[in-house]
């Protein structure tokens, strides 16, 4: 448990190059961005280790599941090469510790996860979540710190997370609706690359809100509305989920509107850039973003991720454009006031 698996071959005969050729950050050129993520798995040093700036992108880029993102994490914490100021860092490391401050609802076998993200306990309510609710748990012991690879730390991933499923485990459930693509994305794709073993079965809340859409078809009222969408880093690591987006805005009568930063070309709102101290990076991805919804002539932004939520919902109401949660534009498609 705990070793990466990372297939240096597979980088080896690899034709495309993927990871470092589409990512918009690190800028390497050709020839030279084929070689360095060979070195960076040789374990030699690379200018990658210190210009990634944790978009998780490159993990959906590689199409051979060869996680060149969590590599570059390994490799950073291994060679001391620190991304974001230490007072920072430990104020962060601090917060997700475990301190028995953690919430459970009537529990039963399937449970929804809130992680650690507050804003789910006000916006999970009402006939989408009926037939669930009030099992739910909440609290740093059911934080999956998928986060901390925003902060070049898997080994506090990789000490907490078993402890995380453990206590899943101890409380009897068997299935975990996940509410953040983090939570997910850690149980299936970042657990298996580290050989820690999910003793559960992960589900998406996108597949679970398209189930429960279908149950209530009848009391459906289109919104006939146009939505821009606003994709979260950590939906690279379930690319599949993502896409079920736009099976969710068809069946609330929600017109997707075409954007530049749309699905794989999706922007970093900015904020874990803001963490590592690159101020006027984060302030130029925010513009980039706004400028490019409000160019699409949407009426509303909706959100999968509270964090990008946060970090852009206040500057699109001063551009005309109104934020929402998905959960959220979905009650109000099944007529509950949000
Ligand atoms: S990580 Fe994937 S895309 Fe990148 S070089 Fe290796 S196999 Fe190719
Ligand atoms: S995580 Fe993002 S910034 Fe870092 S190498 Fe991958 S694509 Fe580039």
């Amino acid at each position: 448990m705990g070793e990466l698996r990372f297939n240096e071959n597979l980088c080896l005969n690899c034709t495309t190059f993927d990871c470092l050729k589409k990512c918009k950050f690190v800028k390497l050129n050709g020839a030279k961005g084929n070689l360095e993520m060979l070195k960076i798995a040789r374990g030699e040093d690379s200018t990658v280790l210190r210009t990634c700036i944790t978009c998780y992108a490159c993990e959906e880029y590689c199409e051979k599941g060869n996680h060149p993102f969590y590599l570059i994490s390994e490799k950073r914490e291994e060679k001391g090469i620190d991304i974001v100021p230490r007072p920072i860092l430990k104020q962060w490391i601090n917060l997700g510790e475990p301190v028995g401050r953690y919430k459970v609802g009537e529990l039963r076998e399937k449970t929804l996860s809130f992680g650690f993200v507050p804003e789910f306990l006000q916006w999970v309510k009402g006939k989408l979540f009926e037939d669930v609710m009030p099992s739910y748990v909440f609290g740093q012991e059911f934080f999956c710190n998928v986060a901390y690879l925003h902060f070049g730390r898997t080994s506090v991933i990789k000490q907490r997370l078993p402890i995380v499923m453990d206590n899943f485990s101890k409380l009897g459930i068997k299935e975990v609706i996940c509410l953040h693509d983090e939570c997910y994305g850690a149980f299936t794709s970042l657990a298996p690359a580290f050989g820690i073993e999910v003793p559960f079965k992960p589900i998406h809340y996108y597949e679970y809100i398209l189930k429960r859409l279908e149950q209530l078809k009848d009391k459906i009222r289109p919104l006939n509305i146009k939505v821009a969408y606003q994709r979260p880093c950590s939906s690279r690591l379930s690319p599949p989920m993502h896409y079920l987006a736009r099976e969710i805005f068809t069946s609330i009568g929600v017109e997707l509107v075409d954007r530049v930063y749309q699905d794989e070309n999706a922007l970093c709102c900015g904020e874990v850039v803001r963490l590592q101290g690159l101020y006027d990076l984060a302030e130029e991805l925010q513009r980039e973003n706004i400028e490019d919804i409000v160019k699409s002539g949407a009426e509303y932004c909706v959100f999968n991720c509270p964090y990008c939520y946060a970090a852009l919902g206040h500057k699109l109401i001063k551009k005309g454009v109104k934020p929402i949660h998905i959960i959220e534009l979905c009650r109000m498609a099944l007529g509950e006031e949000v």
